[in-house]
């Protein structure tokens, strides 16, 4: 049995807010801050450039990686950390690409989160070797996979709806057509219970600032499967990858293992504070996570769908079907979510039309969403959405 949930003490939450937006930027959790002060003055203030040693900064990516490592089902040692999720995107896929010299597809789904397949085609273009993207439908990903693909690509849960692709499956089906498996685990890490090891896919990435409440900006993770590393060339080759960084050779050789993911100098105020951060994961089960999860939305989609019949649901109703969160289309989407926002209820808004709710165990409980719902009905029953100043964009939504 792990502790139980939810584990509110450990987390700094705003009087009156309801947060259902954890999937998106995770809550500060309340050691952080002090971590943070700490390191700017006691490390950087006093100790200076003497701390790259003396306060294990140097040690730091490869601590939070192994820490992250026991989220996913990962081992030890196979998790770097640093930059942020689009470049590790772009490490992945180089790295996979060089793995299958022969082929020339790289399979995706039009679900993804855009900046996957922006990434893709700037390497693609990059390369300059006659590569295709294809992005099917997410529902006909896995029959799409064919021997000339090189690579797939998938994002365990889809950003917009939820839905969940069967990383095993999907993973067995791309080997057996001889393709490298990469997984995003964006919307997965912390949020649902995830086998990296037992699914033998070859990469995994994902960042640290939703579920994994790292802070805004909070640097993203690249998982590599024990038995490839040594074979991986980076496409990246900065230093701090380097066997001997210190050494300032003019050639580049990659450090042993996981190392070689590094790039440059790592974020050292953004590790420390998700190093904090991961401490409210300690003896926590992610089982437990996942059915406290599946109660919540499950608990949100039957009041809303009872209260609201003008919201249809945008994910599977199953909710083995779909990650840590639920997603409602509505017309008037945009300006209902600043009006439930205005009223203390915060989720987002993804274009076109979907309201985003996510949810988050570890700092909600279920009156938590019976309330939220409550709120989300006296805004469309009362049409409060109409009111002008809801209507107006932010460039974040
Ligand atoms: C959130 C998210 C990103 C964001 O990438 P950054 O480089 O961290 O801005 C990328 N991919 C997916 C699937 C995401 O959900």
């Amino acid at each position: 049995m792990g502790v139980s949930l939810p584990r509110k003490d450990l987390f700094k939450l705003p009087r009156g807010v309801i947060y259902l937006d954890g999937n998106s930027l995770g809550v500060l959790p309340k050691g952080a801050a002090a971590r943070a002060a700490r390191v700017i003055e006691a490390e950087w203030g006093q100790q200076l450039i003497r701390a790259w040693n003396d306060a294990g900064w140097m040690d730091l990516p490869r601590v939070v990686g192994d820490r992250i490592a026991a989220l996913i089902g990962a081992p030890e040692g196979s998790v770097a950390t640093g930059d942020t999720l689009s470049i590790k995107v772009y490490q992945a896929l180089a790295a996979a690409l060089k793995m299958r010299p022969d082929r020339r597809v790289i399979l995706s789904d039009s679900g993804n989160f855009p900046t996957d397949l922006y990434m893709a085609q700037g390497l693609i273009g990059t390369i300059d070797k006659g590569y295709e993207l294809r992005t099917p439908a997410p529902e006909d990903a896995a029959d799409a996979i064919s021997e000339d693909v090189a690579v797939v690509m998938l994002t365990h849960v889809d950003y917009r709806s939820g839905r969940m692709h069967d990383m095993k499956a999907i993973t067995e089906k791309a080997h057996a057509a001889g393709a490298v498996m990469i997984w995003d685990l964006a919307h997965s890490a912390g949020a649902v219970p995830v086998d990296m090891a037992g699914s033998n896919a070859e990469f995994a990435v994902g960042c640290t600032y939703k579920y994994l409440n790292g802070g805004p900006g909070a640097p993203a993770f690249i998982y590599a499967r024990p038995d490839i590393i040594e074979d991986v060339a980076p496409a990246l080759a900065g230093w701090l990858g380097h066997a001997a960084p210190f050494a300032m050779e003019p050639g580049y050789r990659p450090a042993m293992a996981t190392e070689r993911l590094r790039v440059g100098t790592p974020p050292i105020l953004q590790l420390a504070v998700l190093q904090e951060a991961l401490t409210v994961w300690d003896g926590v089960d992610m089982d437990e996570v996942r059915a406290a999860s599946i109660a919540l939305s499950e608990r949100f989609v039957l009041e809303v769908s009872s209260r609201c019949p003008d919201l249809t649901l945008a994910s599977p109703a199953d909710p083995l079907r779909r990650g840590s969160q639920v997603s409602f289309a509505f017309k008037e989407g945009y300006a209902a979510m600043q009006a439930l926002i205005a009223r203390g209820v915060i989720g987002d808004f993804r274009a076109p039309d979907i309201m985003r709710f996510g949810f988050t165990p570890l700092y909600l409980d279920e009156a938590d969403v019976i309330h939220a719902a409550e709120i989300l009905q006296e805004v469309i029953r009362t049409e409060a959405y109409l009111d002008p100043a809801y209507q107006a964009r932010s460039r974040v939504t």
